[in-house]
């Protein structure tokens, strides 16, 4: 076990490292942060935050060798990093979990020879295998690049064979990435995620599961509970379990699932970490996804995931801003919203900002009264 006192590192200075500390430090743990960037929304509130290159290899080692334990907020990590700290102190998750997440091509491979339900796909390393790939799944689909991608970032839906006349145009469009992804675009009835904590004794424990909605391909809101039955939950959370055994995960790992018109459930993408879709727990359950992940890496026993009461998310995004400061008003006023905000400085569109959580009696009047608060932020 890593006692309260430990110094944990956290590679990645976003806000997800942010809310890992802040709750790893209600538990009496020290936190360094290693991003290239500074100053980091995560290292504000750390007790020391190292700004170098991945490619700085003392960077790296001063780091690893000031703390205990490493783990991470950010997947995009090369792996000789992942290694090359792993030889120093534990990193978790480790880097196989790591180089499979962090691609979409390795995941979908990962999925599919795992017999696991994925969205049907095919790759593609030029403008003439992108022809090929886009004919061969047909439309509506979507390109995706392999690496790199988030929040909707790097990728294209194509409605119908017009819109991928020009390939060379759309490979251009992607930044002559080395590989893509052609993915169907599915029909689906919801989105939904299932964030799973594991230990290195292979014991794990499932947060409820969220319901999703996304505009724009970027997270909106998570309800929770899910408006799904008892076996859908059940088998999503049985799907999160797979994938955290097969990947050898330790921390958290949060998988992105479409509910299909049949009542199926599809795999669409993994993060080994805290996940924005589990920010619902903050408030909504006796033990956040964050202090869980902290939990886990460290190896102190499982807190509950008890939902105290049907809870909704909303994220705020740096849209919230363009008309200057929201008005926070009506939400600071209302007991049971509780806000977060990331300290990010200027709220440029799309930036992850801050979320609010509302808890609620009844879901759909909760849900209700979390979009009237994020129409109010506006109303300034
Ligand atoms: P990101 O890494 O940006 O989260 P995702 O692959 O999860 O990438 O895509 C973001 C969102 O775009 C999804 O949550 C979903 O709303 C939509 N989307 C992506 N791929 C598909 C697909 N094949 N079918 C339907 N919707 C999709
Ligand atoms: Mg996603």
């Amino acid at each position: 076990m890593i006692a309260p006192g430990s110094t944990i590192g956290i590679l990645g200075g976003g806000q997800l490292g942010r809310m890992l500390i802040l709750s790893g430090r209600n538990l009496g743990y020290r936190f360094h942060v290693f991003e290239p960037k500074g100053p980091c929304a995560a290292g504000m509130v750390a007790d020391k935050e190292i700004n170098a290159d991945y490619a700085d290899e003392g960077a790296l080692k001063a780091f690893a060798e000031g703390v205990d334990i490493i783990t991470l907020e950010f997947e995009n990590i090369p792996s000789k990093v992942i290694d090359m700290l792993g030889a120093i102190k534990p990193v978790m998750p480790g880097s196989r979990a790591l180089h499979i997440c962090q691609h979409r091509q390795r995941e979908k491979d990962f999925l599919k020879e795992s017999g696991l339900p994925c969205v049907p796909f095919e790759y593609a390393d030029s403008a003439d295998s992108l022809k090929a790939a886009v004919e061969s799944i047909g439309f509506p689909c979507v390109i995706k690049t392999a690496a790199f991608g988030y929040d909707g970032k790097g990728q294209i839906k194509l409605n119908a064979a017009e819109e991928a006349a020009d390939c060379d145009y759309l490979w251009d469009f992607l930044g002559n990435p080395p590989r893509v992804v052609v993915e169907k675009w599915i029909h689906h009835v919801g989105e939904f995620s299932v964030v799973c904590a594991r230990k290195a004794d292979g014991s794990k424990i499932t947060f409820p599961m969220a319901e999703n909605v996304h505009v724009h391909h970027i997270l909106h809101a998570s309800i929770v509970p899910a408006r799904v039955t008892e076996v859908t939950q059940k088998t999503g959370a049985e799907l999160a379990c797979e994938i955290a055994d097969r990947l050898d995960v330790v921390g958290l790992i949060a998988v992105e699932l479409f509910l299909e018109e049949d009542g199926s459930l599809i795999i669409n993408e993994m993060a080994p970490r805290p996940h924005n879709s589990g920010h619902y727990t903050m408030d909504g359950c006796v033990t956040s996804q964050f202090e869980q992940h902290i939990r886990a890496v460290t190896d102190l026993p499982f807190g509950s995931v008890e939902l105290h009461r049907p809870t909704v998310m909303i994220n705020l995004l740096g849209d919230v801003w363009a008309e200057g400061e929201p008005d926070w008003e009506g939400l600071l006023s209302d007991p049971n919203a509780k806000l977060h905000l990331y300290d990010k400085g200027e709220g440029r569109p799309g930036r992850k900002m801050g979320h609010f959580n509302l808890l609620g009696d009844d879901i759909d009047a909760t849900l209700k009264a979390a979009e009237a608060h994020f129409e109010s932020l506006r109303g300034a």
